[in-house]
């Protein structure tokens, strides 16, 4: 036997139950992982709610870990027993050991710690593509950033200050502000009621071509209004909640705008994908470009706890679960 983290029926953090499950074995093309670390994500939020939709039940929630090989499946041959790995995007995290598609993991390289594995890999290759390929940030451009003392946020600042664009980090706290701004943000913004004025004045009149939104329902109006003409909307979260539906003339009124629901699947479906986006990633760390800020760790069995944590706001930069 061996322990997981698992939901019955979706609910509250007390949904989560830490229990025996049978000890993995790994299938056709899988191979077994040993966690060392677990990354929290906001995604394993919305599977506990049932805002996303289970697989089955019941279900080992979390997307993203990092740990050692320590079995292989039939016809896997890019991974060995004893290979350090990190992976995003499989569920079944909240686990001690796992098995999933070897296809699914990269090789950890050898400077990058376990923790820092398991914090970076969902996020870091999120704000990946959102500044390489969703909107390929250019030098010079001004961009805003939500949940800019968050786990995404935080490297997005990171990146994109890299680049030579000019963040305005939006946070609730001025203590965040400080943490966005330590981080890369030129400018901050607490709370939504002045955003769009405070974009505005920042911009000089011009406002952006990208705003990375996170937040969903509370800030996509106010979001869309800090576009310039053509400007795109890159929807990529919903912290407080879904989006309701809206009439796409709105786009049209104000200024044409593009708007997209991005998702990390999509963008590392194909392994080429995946093994470059990682890299990309991997490279911004290895310079020092990119410094993943692991926060707040908790034991994997109070996973209720951290989710918690998460929802109320209170945490910072990313967090990890220790089995
Ligand atoms: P964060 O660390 O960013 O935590 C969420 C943050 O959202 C909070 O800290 C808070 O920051 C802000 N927030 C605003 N309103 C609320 C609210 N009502 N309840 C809770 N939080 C709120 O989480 P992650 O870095 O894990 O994820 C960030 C976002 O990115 C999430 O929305 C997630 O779904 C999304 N995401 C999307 C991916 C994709 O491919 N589409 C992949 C990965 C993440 P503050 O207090 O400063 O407002």
């Amino acid at each position: 036997m061996t322990k997981a983290i698992r939901i019955h029926a979706p609910g509250g953090p007390e949904a989560m139950k830490w229990e025996d499950v049978p000890a993995p074995e790994p299938g056709p093309g899988e191979v077994v992982v040993k966690h060392e670390a677990i990354g929290l994500n906001y995604i394993d939020v919305y599977f506990r709610t049932g805002l996303y939709k289970a697989p089955s039940m019941p279900l080992t929630i979390g997307m993203e870990g990092a740990g050692t090989v320590t079995a292989l499946g039939a016809g896997v041959s890019e991974f060995a027993v004893g290979d350090r790995v990190a992976y995003a995007g499989a569920i079944g995290a909240y686990a001690t050991e796992r098995a999933l598609p070897a296809e699914k993991l990269v090789k950890l390289p050898a400077e990058i710690d376990f923790k820092t594995g398991a914090a970076m890999m969902l996020q870091g290759m999120t704000a990946q593509y959102l500044v390489r390929r969703t909107h390929a940030v250019k030098p010079g451009e001004t961009i805003v950033v939500h949940a800019a003392a968050g786990g995404v946020g935080l490297i997005l600042c990171q990146w994109a200050k890299h680049i030579g664009a000019t963040v305005i980090g939006v946070v609730s706290s001025e203590a965040k502000a400080e943490l966005a701004r330590a981080n890369g943000a030129a400018h901050t913004v607490v709370g939504y009621d002045k955003l769009v004025a405070e974009v505005k004045r920042i911009t000089g009149g011009a406002m952006v071509p990208v705003v990375y939104d996170s937040i969903g329902k509370d800030t996509f109006h106010a979001s869309l209004d800090c576009l310039a003409p053509l400007g795109l909307m890159a929807s990529y979260g919903s912290a407080s909640g879904p989006v309701p539906p809206f009439d796409i003339g709105v786009l049209a009124a104000k200024g044409s705008l593009f708007l997209t629901r991005p998702s990390l699947a999509t963008y590392v479906a194909k392994r080429a994908d995946l093994v470059a986006t990682a890299n990309d990633l991997f490279e911004m760390v290895r310079l020092g470009a990119v410094k993943i800020a692991v926060n707040q760790t908790f034991a994997l069995k109070d996973a209720a706890a951290a989710h918690i944590a998460l929802e109320s706001r209170q945490t910072t930069g990313s967090t990890v679960l220790l089995p």
